[in-house]
């Protein structure tokens, strides 16, 4: 079984819709490889989660869900994911412990009154919950993470596949050089890094600097040290339409060719 990594939610801080983010999706943070059949690692459950739904086979099914963070645009497909209740399906939610925090505490934040009228209690799929400590097997893939710039701590993380490596550093500030240097090397060697670019650089000359976000600029030079063939462009403002997306692409291309903006259905190989 060949595995492919797709991506189904790559807008930042807030779904947005319209003709205007056509072509680049409004969905917030969502990635998905079926690593076996019948199971299904999905890193973030923002509302791209919904798009993945529509492809899922019947139940039983098994996921193993990771979490960059618990921000809520990370968060929030999850409480509309039908699988989730459905008897027969399985879930492993596995997430960095910040703050006191981890995946259990953070879903049962979200799964009670008055936010959602299902407790976490009555979800009717077997969930279970695990803090990330070091890499992990997720079928044929292994998972290795690791702690970048953002408020609150998010994951980045390294998936090693049968036919390649990719890196996801969904929400990243660029800027602190020991935390650059080490994704740096933690993207040595993969076929394609996933960057944050939420901002242009003028952007984060104002008072969205320390929000957890990098610039265009800063995603070309991350692909650039870490001499990654191939950088996708992701965490897209909820600003940013297809048009002015397309204008900055064109800019980063001229620092690094090999550049793509993500997009709902976008695959690569894993
Ligand atoms: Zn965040």
């Amino acid at each position: 079984m060949s595995l492919a990594f797709t991506v189904w939610g790559a807008r930042g801080s807030m779904a947005v819709s319209g003709a205007r983010y056509f072509r680049y999706g409004g969905d917030t943070s969502c990635y998905h490889v079926e690593v076996e059949p019948g199971h299904h690692l999905v890193i973030d459950c923002g509302t791209g989660l919904r798009s993945l739904e529509e492809r899922l086979g019947p139940p039983p099914l098994r996921f193993t869900v990771l979490f960059t963070h618990y921000h809520l645009d990370h968060l929030q497909g999850l409480p509309v994911f039908s699988p989730l209740y459905e008897r027969a399906n399985q879930f492993d939610f596995i997430g960095a412990r910040r703050g006191g925090v981890g995946a259990a505490e953070a879903l049962h934040l979200l799964l009670r009154a008055p936010l959602f009228p299902v407790p976490y209690d009555e979800v009717p799929a077997r969930c279970r919950f695990r803090d990330l400590v070091g890499p992990l097997e997720v079928g044929p893939v292994r998972a290795a993470a690791i702690d970048l710039r953002h408020p609150g701590g998010a994951s980045g993380f390294r998936l090693e596949g049968p036919a390649a490596s990719i890196v996801l550093a969904t929400d990243h500030e660029a800027g602190d050089e020991s935390i650059d240097a080490a994704l740096a090397s933690f993207a040595a060697g993969a076929g394609v890094l996933f960057h944050d670019s939420q901002y242009t650089r003028d952007e984060l000359r104002g008072p969205r600097a320390g929000w957890g976000h990098s610039s265009f600029a800063a995603a070309a030079e991350a692909a650039a040290r870490a001499g990654v063939p191939v950088l996708v462009l992701t965490s897209h403002d909820p600003e940013r339409d297809d048009e002015s997306l397309e204008r900055l692409l064109a800019k980063v291309r001229r620092h690094f060719p090999a550049t793509e903006a993500a997009c709902p259905g976008m695959s690569f190989p894993l």
